[in-house]
């Protein structure tokens, strides 16, 4: 009998492998500092991160002839004698492809570049499809916005609603009829490029948080589309919870004796704020009425969220037409019910990536996990 498990290694290899990892950590630092600093000089670089010039030289050099980086002369203002090269992000290096599958019975998708510009986008109808018929219809998709790129690809991400798992298991999504599906395996094969998937709202909340405001406070996001999901950043790191669940708050119920909800049950917050339930509300009724009712329903159950975490900022992403009026109300429900110092600096505002940030995000998911960048 063997003391060693299958995966054990021996001492020198396990060497070899932490020298392979703290030269990927290096390489994630600079890369990191690049991307959220802009272009440096190698002596920047070492300063910044800590690491000798050798290492940081010696890495530079890699990334040079992998082309993510390049040289980018000497800064004007540089003094007397040797005058240091800046080297920079090639934002258009590497491309990646982001699928959107948040917005009603459609598949979104794009091709961005590493800093999150949409270089070229598509969507197709979903025309209902669900189970192994919307798994077909988003490899197809996928497929083809790669074939389309020009640029050689990073990886593949695709946001979607549901609870999904940090290795991309989908565990639950109702409206896509996917239930323990192991999508971002299963698109790997098929696609033979690192594939994540991850919740469309916690992929907006990415992408507001790399691409747009960094929410120090702490960053809650709101994702209005064909349901009702929060993603959280806490500390700079998004919150997962015990279940892989956080951030479902729409389907806490606001109203015992509301509409029934698609999990069952009636007067969910869903109920009054998915997309499709306000366009048809507004086609039928008062516009102001509705939105205020909407607003004041998601301030009310909002605002313990809010005191309980001091949050900074809520973001509410979806279609501009229905979230600037309903973060006006929602601030103001929000401010109704807490404490003044919690309401001190607190603000709903639309994401500034506009309804792109799940896009964005998505760039950000296949940064964070294929350089280490965030
Ligand atoms: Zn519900």
């Amino acid at each position: 009998m063997s003391w060693r498990s299958p995966t054990s290694r021996s001492p020198r290899e396990r060497i070899k492998l932490d020298r392979a990892d703290s030269r990927r950590h290096h390489r994630s630092m600079l890369l990191q500092e690049l991307f959220a600093a802009g272009p440096a000089s190698r002596a920047d670089l070492a300063r910044s991160s800590g690491l000798t010039r050798v290492t940081v030289s010696d890495l530079v050099a890699e990334l040079l002839t992998e082309g993510l980086v390049e040289e980018l002369g000497t800064p004007s203002e540089s003094r007397v004698g040797k005058p240091p090269t800046l080297v920079g992000l090639v934002a258009d290096a590497k491309h990646v492809v982001a699928i959107d599958l948040s917005v009603d019975d459609q598949v979104a998708g794009a091709v961005l570049t590493l800093e999150g510009q949409v270089v070229l986008r598509d969507a197709k109808p979903r025309q209902g499809r669900t189970g192994a018929d919307a798994v077909a219809l988003v490899s197809g998709f996928a497929a083809d916005l790669i074939a389309r790129s020009s640029r050689p690809l990073l990886g593949v991400a695709v946001a979607t609603p549901g609870v999904v798992t940090p290795d991309g298991v989908v565990l639950d999504a109702p409206n896509l009829g996917w239930h323990d599906l192991h999508l971002a395996d299963d698109l790997a094969a098929a696609l033979d490029l690192p594939v994540y998937v991850a919740n469309d709202a916690n992929t907006a909340v990415m992408g507001e948080f790399v691409f747009g405001s960094r929410g120090e406070g702490g960053l809650l996001l709101l994702r209005l589309s064909t349901g009702l999901g929060a993603g959280l950043v806490i500390n700079g790191a998004l919150l997962h919870g015990q279940g892989g669940a956080a951030g479902e708050i729409g389907h806490v119920q606001v109203d015992p004796g509301g509409p029934l909800c698609g999990c069952g049950r009636p007067g969910c917050l869903e109920t009054y704020l998915a997309v499709p339930r306000l366009r048809r509300e507004l086609a039928a009724g008062d516009a102001d009425a509705v939105l205020a009712d909407a607003g004041a329903r998601l301030g009310q159950a909002l605002a313990p969220v809010v005191a309980t975490l001091n949050l900074g900022e809520v973001v509410l992403s979806g279609p501009a037409d229905l979230v600037e009026p309903l973060a006006r109300v929602a601030e103001q429900a929000v401010r109704d019910r807490v404490m003044p110092v919690s309401a001190q600096q607190f603000v709903v505002r639309t994401s500034s990536l506009g309804d792109d940030g799940v896009l964005a995000g998505a760039t950000g998911v296949v940064l964070a996990g294929e350089l280490g960048v965030s």
